[in-house]
C-alpha cells in the first residue's frame, strides 16, 4: 500500500511553473499511488463551483485521469479553497474528506487536518475562520454574482497579506497545545498536515506517547509529496524538468 499526501499548491495564473510540476506530478509519481490525499490549498483562492476558466479545467482533466489510471483521490480544504463543492469534487473523481480524518494505514492510525485550526495564537484569524466555515455565510456568499465574490476575494487577500506581514512568525506556526489535545483526542496517531509552509518531521510526547507530526511542503514551482509505505514517511522532492 503506498500513499501520498500533498497541500497548499496554492494554483494559481499567476505561478505556472507551479501547475506545470502539478500536471507532471500528476502524471508521474502519483500514478504509483494507490491514494492520493490533498490536504487543502490546492488553490489559491476557490470562489465557487460555477467558477471556469483554462487552469481550473486543467486541473480537473489531470485530476480525472489520475483517478482514472486507478488512483484514488481524496481531498480536505485548506483556508484558501474551503469553498470547494461535489461539483468541483465529481469533476476531478476526488471524495470531499472533513477536516480532522481518520484513517488506518498498515495497521497505523493517522490523522488529517489543513492546519490552520491548529494556529490558536492567531485569535483573528480564528475568528475569521469562525465566521467563513459557517454554512449560512456560505451559501449567503455563494449566492452573490461571481464577479462580486472573486472581487471580494482579492480585497481579502490583499487585507490578509498587509496583516500576516505585521504578525509575529511564531503566531503563525501550530500552537503546541492545540497539538497535543488534537493527538490526545484521536488516540495519539500519526499526525499530518500543512497550511505553514514549515516542513518537518515533529516527534511529541503526549501523556508518555510519542507521536510523529508531519508538515507537508508548500511547492511554489516544484512538487513535493510525502510518500508512505511499509509503515513510514518519507518527504519527496520532484526535480522540475531542465
Ligand atoms: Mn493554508
Amino acid at each position: 500500500m503506498k500513499i501520498h499526501f500533498i497541500s497548499d499548491l496554492h494554483l494559481c495564473e499567476e505561478e505556472p511553473a507551479t501547475l506545470r510540476a502539478f500536471i507532471d506530478y500528476l502524471a508521474g509519481p502519483a500514478r504509483t499511488a494507490n491514494t492520493l490525499y490533498i490536504l487543502g490549498d490546492l488553490f489559491e483562492y476557490w470562489a465557487g463551483d460555477d467558477d471556469d476558466t483554462p487552469l481550473i479545467r486543467q486541473v480537473s482533466d489531470a485530476l480525472s485521469a489520475l483517478a482514472a489510471s486507478g488512483t484514488a483521490l481524496r481531498f480536505m480544504a485548506g483556508n484558501r479553497d474551503f469553498l470547494i463543492g461535489q461539483h468541483f469534487a465529481s469533476r476531478c473523481a476526488m471524495r470531499l474528506l472533513p477536516d480532522p480524518s481518520r484513517l488506518v494505514v498498515d495497521g497505523r492510525q493517522v490523522l488529517l487536518t489543513h492546519g490552520d485550526a491548529l494556529c490558536t495564537d492567531d485569535t483573528d484569524y480564528l475568528q475569521y475562520r469562525s465566521q467563513v466555515r459557517d454554512p449560512e455565510w456560505q451559501s449567503a456568499f455563494l449566492a452573490r454574482p461571481l464577479a462580486e465574490r472573486k472581487a471580494f476575494i482579492e480585497s481579502l487577500r490583499t487585507r490578509s497579506r498587509e496583516a500576516n506581514a505585521r504578525k509575529r512568525p511564531e503566531i503563525m506556526d501550530v500552537n503546541q497545545d492545540a497539538v497535543a489535545q488534537l493527538l490526545r483526542t484521536n488516540d495519539y496517531p500519526v499526525l499530518i498536515h500543512g497550511h505553514t509552509h514549515r516542513p518537518a518531521r515533529h516527534e511529541h510526547l503526549v501523556d508518555g506517547r510519542t507521536c510523529e507530526r508531519w508538515v507537508l511542503a508548500d511547492w511554489r514551482g516544484q512538487a513535493h509529496y510525502l510518500e508512505w509505505a511499509s509503515g513510514s514517511g518519507t518527504a519527496r522532492t520532484l526535480a522540475p524538468p531542465a
